[in-house]
């Protein structure tokens, strides 16, 4: 298991990288922490991502969004969440351990 970061690299506070949200990534697959997690005994089923990908494919009008904040210089970024899971995804493909904010934004 490796984690994937969200990080702060504003210019407010240079050469300090701030962490943001921490998620596990298991299997190549980006998991949220502390948002619950589906077993199917004690294998995880699906991750949040894919739950929420599925619901958007079934035409619901549920979208996740999520709201990333730097607690060292306040920088707030809203994403919403299929954006978030390629950007996750194509980080992880590439072998990185993170993105910073600005990528998200
Ligand atoms: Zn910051």
């Amino acid at each position: 298991m490796s984690t994937f970061l969200i990080y702060c690299d504003d210019a407010s506070h240079p050469n300090k990288r701030q962490l943001v949200k921490r998620f596990s990534v298991i299997r190549g697959i980006v998991w949220t922490v502390g948002m619950g997690t589906n077993l199917e005994g004690d294998e995880p089923l699906e991750d949040d991502f894919e739950l929420l990908e599925r619901m958007q494919e079934d035409g619901r009008t549920v979208r996740g969004r999520h709201r990333f904040e730097c607690p060292r210089c306040g920088l707030t970024v809203p994403i919403r969440g299929d954006k978030l899971t390629a950007i996750a995804r194509r980080a992880v493909a590439d072998s990185r351990s993170g993105a910073s904010l600005t990528e998200l934004a």
